[in-house]
């Protein structure tokens, strides 16, 4: 392989189909942001939009906007926007609450769905919330109900007459291993069992088709490729077929049929608004908007085609510029079946990240020994990734990670 240089990652730019809309986020100068798999970058139209909902909407509407502004549709109408994006019908997704809240009501949705069976069963080392969620909606629920969790390796064969759920992370938070959508679905199926998919690390940066799939159900973050902003509401995806049976056991007031009737009993809407709770957060939901929109005008097979390419980029540089260093990749070696973040090991992972944050490299840390970057197709540069290894090679080569500051563990990694 001849090496790769500079020329040739601003040649991949210059090629680029996507390129443009990186001048649509707003990102400081010195700073090479491969984060956005935790935070996603902010929308340059988002300040302007915030603050017209603020100061003309909420300042002067007030509680006319409900209707005026359309904020009580916002849901179901963002909800619709993110279905274009992960292979779903408008109809079948809602906006609301956040993604462990959301867990929360379709696992005990599915497991009363399934009366008889008692397992849930997720894989080994998936995101702790999806399996705290599951302990949690299983204390709740009763009746016997177990979480078995199993290593990928042997999960297909673990699913028996017995399970009524299987949850699963599309794109696995840490290393990036896909799931193949399809042949879990279909496995799980045969089995009798409803299967439930977080998207919160895919939705944004790949080609989601849940419907092809046959997907059940699904939930998805709104904060990371969703550009959403902070603690954006999530979303979740009931396939149409299940919005006659299926239930949420937070059966707040907007989930009601009726809501400003104001009756005693609960009865649940007909359709995906039975998902919502209470009140929608209308502030968090413009923002998300915004992102949605954004991403909704890129063309979604280019997207996850950058994100490969951006992955084995990072990959095959790390290797040729900082082979001296001991990374060892983390995750599949197989672009096919990688997310959009790449992971590598090291025995001082939490002391470089330090480092190169330092150096305006922003990535994260994944206990116990993964740094981790999030290669967000939609803003960043192959230029970007060059300079983000050069700065890595640096830091590795100059020691500059062997310091006191570096080691002291922060609440948020
Ligand atoms: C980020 C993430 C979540 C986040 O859940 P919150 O309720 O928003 O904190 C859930 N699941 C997975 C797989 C994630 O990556």
């Amino acid at each position: 392989m001849t090496a790769l240089d500079l020329q040739h990652c601003l040649a991949l730019d210059a090629a680029d189909p996507l390129a443009h809309f990186r001048d649509m986020f707003l990102l400081p100068e010195d700073v090479l942001y491969l984060d956005g798999n935790s935070l996603g970058a902010l929308p340059a139209a988002t300040p302007d939009r915030m603050s017209e909902v603020v100061r003309s909407q909420w300042g002067i509407g007030l509680i006319r906007s409900w209707t005026a502004s359309h904020w009580i549709e916002a849901p179901q109408r963002v909800g619709g926007k993110i279905a274009g994006l992960i292979g779903a019908k408008t109809n079948e997704v809602i906006v609301a609450d956040s993604t462990s809240v959301n867990l929360f009501k379709l696992i005990v949705a599915a497991l009363q769905a399934r009366p008889g069976r008692r397992t849930i069963l997720s894989e080994a080392g998936n995101f702790p919330t999806d399996l705290y969620m599951i302990q949690g909606a299983i204390a709740a629920v009763g009746g016997g109900c177990r979480l078995e969790t199993r290593p990928r390796e042997t999960l297909l064969e673990a699913i028996g007459e017995d399970v009524a759920l299987v949850l699963l992370t599309h794109a696995h938070y840490k290393t990036a291993d896909l799931f193949d959508m399809a042949a879990v679905t279909r496995r799980a199926h045969e089995s009798g069992a409803l299967i439930l998919w977080d998207l919160s690390h895919s939705a944004g940066a790949l080609d989601l088709d849940l419907n092809a799939a046959g997907a059940d159900l699904a939930v998805g973050c709104g904060y990371k490729y969703l550009n959403g902003g902070p603690g954006a509401p999530a979303f979740l995806f009931v396939a149409e077929r299940h919005h006659a049976t299926l239930c949420s056991p937070l059966t707040g007031w907007m989930g009601h049929a009726h809501p400003f009737e104001f009756t005693d009993d609960y009865m649940p809407a007909p359709d995906i608004r039975r998902f919502l709770c209470g009140t929608p957060p209308i502030l968090g939901l413009a923002a998300l908007e915004v992102g949605v929109d954004l991403i909704g005008q890129a063309d979604m097979p280019l997207l996850a085609g950058k994100s490969q390419q951006l992955c084995r980029l990072m990959i095959d540089l790390v290797e040729q510029e900082c082979g001296f260093a001991g990374f060892e990749l983390l995750g599949p070696q197989r672009d096919a079946i990688r997310g959009s973040h790449v992971s590598f090991h090291h025995a001082e992972g939490y002391a470089i990240m330090q480092a190169l944050i330092a150096d305006g490299v922003i990535g994260d840390f994944r206990a116990p020994d993964a740094i981790r970057f999030g290669l967000t197709p939609l803003y960043l540069r192959f230029a970007d990734i060059w300079e983000a290894v050069q700065r890595l090679r640096k830091v590795m080569a100059e020691r500059r990670w062997d310091q006191d500051e570096y080691r002291v563990r922060a609440t948020i990694t």
